[in-house]
């Protein structure tokens, strides 16, 4: 989905408000977001070939409608679109360390795609962090911008792709347009519907409350969760089948609309919440 400067900067002040030790963070994911957006004018569909007649039988039984690896795309724009994300990194403490390791990250290429590009459509979250160390820069970081970089053309191929496909078959815990992991749900309207926000392409797609995304257990006594403490409409679930989990915003009780980057650092501590959870699991059980 497509936001506009001024659902960045509302987010940015509304997350200021609800939890001011983001103030800072939040308002430095705003501007590389704002940066994507100006950007966006730049990128076109013109050169990507999509098929929707038919939509495949594959994509019923769970095939995602994009295979995020094979998508051609313009890695120029994508590069220069980088390479000014970059500079506003230098902003930060520490930012001119980073950004020299930052401009080297992309000069690897493969078919004229660069690797770590690739590697964050793939979520392949081991070469990017060998990458992060071998440059000396943060993993986090280097994560981020690939992953803004690449967001104007993700946004436009899954908006076409939305306009032809009706989400309402899809049940599964991955994305329906490029098959990525779900990264936040939401919860809306009466009986607050569970929505699941796509890591990669940021598409939304219903999907039950009392399932796990990640192994589609629905047994209940596995299905739990905790929430942040003092902050309303914040939770994080948990499934103990798979061990994974997945923050949740509800946004009946916090405004919308989930503005996936800036809600993902924002809710930081429902990650680390998850984390320690997890730990004590682990080591009780051992
Ligand atoms: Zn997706
Ligand atoms: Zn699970």
């Amino acid at each position: 989905m497509t936001h506009s400067l001024e659902d960045i900067n509302a987010k940015v002040k509304a997350i200021a408000a609800r939890n001011p030790v983001y103030t800072e963070i939040s308002q430095w994911v705003g501007d590389l977001l704002s940066t994507t957006v100006e950007a966006s004018k730049d990128f076109n569909l013109s050169d990507l070939k999509l098929d929707f007649d038919p939509i495949p039988k594959a994509w019923y039984q769970g095939k995602s409608f994009l295979n995020p690896e094979e998508l051609s795309l313009d890695w120029k724009k994508i590069s220069t679109l980088y390479e000014r994300l970059v500079e506003l990194v230098k902003k930060r403490e520490d930012g001119h360390r980073q950004a020299e390791g930052l401009l080297k990250a992309i000069e690897e290429k493969r078919n004229g795609a660069p690797v770590v590009m690739k590697a964050v459509l793939t979520s392949n979250f081991e070469a990017i962090e060998a990458s992060a160390n071998a440059l000396n820069v943060d993993s986090p970081v280097l994560a981020l911008l690939v992953r803004l970089s690449l967001r104007p053309s993700l946004l436009i191929i899954a908006q076409a792709v939305l306009e032809h496909l009706d989400l309402n078959p899809w049940n599964f815990g991955h994305c329906p347009v490029c098959g990525s992991a779900p990264r936040l749900a939401d919860f809306s309207g009466e009986g607050g519907k569970r929505r699941l926000h796509c890591s990669l392409c940021e598409t939304a797609w219903p999907y039950p409350r009392l399932r796990c995304p990640f192994c589609e257990n629905d047994n209940r006594e596995d299905l739990s969760y905790l929430r942040a403490e003092s902050e309303e409409g914040l939770r994080v679930d948990l499934c103990g089948h798979c061990d994974n989990y997945l923050k949740t915003m509800d946004l009946r009780e916090i405004p919308g609309p989930i503005i996936l980057p800036l809600d993902d650092v924002a809710t930081w501590h429902l990650d680390i919440i998850a984390g320690k959870h997890l730990e004590d699991k682990g080591s009780a059980s051992s």
